[in-house]
């Protein structure tokens, strides 16, 4: 039986074992405490590194009602020990073990779930017995957690997040391959020093330049600076290194976060008005990342407004709606003039990611542009 079949069959049985919970909504439940650790199948207790797949839902994790659900499912009901025990492989590319730390989809995440997650690969990657780390997640806000990850966990171990964008239900899902490609890339002496991967429909990317750019197919997920390589039949191809920093050169760390400050996003459209902005700076916003249009323009209407939030303390991120491109500091709005800050080639979320870390440490607008450009 081909190792799609037999991971299709497992979900398929642990969906029924569920008790029709694919015919139920996918609540956003709260974080579970990490279950105890459920080893892979009989391997031989050799040299075959260790890689810990941290399992927080997402649709890699879903159940349809029938085979042909593709888009008509519910996200995060098969826990991880079902997972793994439906991939038989991953036994002979390392000794695997899971944890579920949420069953939750992705768009649900807060920051609280950012820092547990963070916390917990922390500790693992700290483990003399841990080669590499895995985290099965939603695709949805996928690559803000990887981006996070990269920012904030010190470590040259590999670290894989991986989802899907067919529920193990579906004809031809793509979960097996993906999670598949995860293990291998977190098991691999040469992912080691590369930082943060997505691992999805057999690329590697890093975590600081893709995105989720398609909703409804496998190929999702796009670097616009291209792949960091490829993994093939359980060998990873490489052509490219990050030169952003990651893992052990960044300056923030997950060991020494607590908390995360209140960092909102404003959209830009066609007669945009400052109401949002108004209402975020009255709720405590400490920084304003602004979608703009084009090369993060901003509207006439909306200058004075984000002028008087900048006064009120309110930190200003230029960054842009247009998925591709980077926006220039000086250009369409005088930055240095305003104290705003612009978000380099950064999407408006994983923006917001970076200014969070930033205003926890205490940054200046200046140390702020200065990471947009070295992270
Ligand atoms: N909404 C789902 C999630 O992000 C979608 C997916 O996983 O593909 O959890």
């Amino acid at each position: 039986m081909s190792l799609t079949s037999t991971f299709r069959l497992s979900l398929i049985s642990a969906a029924l074992a569920l008790a029709g919970c694919a015919s139920q909504a996918a609540g956003p439940s709260t974080a579970a405490a990490p279950a105890a650790t459920a080893p892979m199948a009989a391997m031989p207790a050799s040299a075959k590194p260790h890689v810990v797949v941290l399992a927080t839902g997402g649709t890699i994790a879903g159940a349809g009602a029938s085979a042909m659900n593709s888009a008509t499912y519910s996200a995060a009901k098969v826990p991880v020990d079902k997972l793994l025990a439906g991939l038989p492989e991953l036994g002979n590319i390392a000794k695997v073990s899971g944890e579920q730390v949420f069953q939750i989809a992705s768009e649900s995440f807060t920051n609280d779930h950012l820092l547990k997650l963070a916390q917990r690969v922390s500790q693992l990657a700290k483990q003399a017995d841990v080669d590499g780390i895995v985290i099965t997640h939603g695709t949805d806000t996928l690559a803000e957690t990887a981006y996070f990850l990269s920012l904030t966990v010190h470590t040259d171990k590999p670290i894989a997040v991986v989802g899907s964008m067919r529920p193990g239900t579906a004809l031809s899902a793509d979960g097996a391959l993906n999670l598949v490609n995860a293990v291998t890339v977190a098991a691999s002496k040469d992912a080691k020093g590369k930082g943060v991967f997505v691992t999805m429909n057999d690329e590697i990317n890093t975590a600081r330049d893709v995105n989720k750019d398609i909703n409804i197919q496998t190929a999702a997920f796009q670097s616009q600076w291209g792949p960091l390589g490829m993994v093939v039949e359980g060998k990873n191809y490489w052509f490219r290194a990050p030169v952003k920093r990651h893992t052990n050169q960044s300056e923030f760390n997950i060991d020494s976060i607590t908390a995360l400050p209140q960092v909102d996003i404003v959209y830009a459209y066609g007669n945009v008005q400052p109401t949002a902005v108004n209402a975020l700076v009255a709720g405590g916003a400490k920084a304003i990342v602004h979608a703009g249009t084009g090369n993060g323009s901003v509207a006439d209407r909306m200058v004075k407004p984000l002028q008087d939030a900048r006064a009120k303390g309110t930190v200003i991120v230029r960054a842009s709606r247009v998925p591709y491109g980077f926006v220039l500091r000086n250009a369409e709005q005088p930055d240095d003039k305003y104290d705003w800050v612009v978000a380099h080639d950064l999407r408006p979320e994983k923006a917001r990611i970076l200014t969070m870390l930033a205003l926890a440490k205490g940054a200046s607008t200046q140390e702020l542009q200065r990471m947009f450009w070295e992270y």
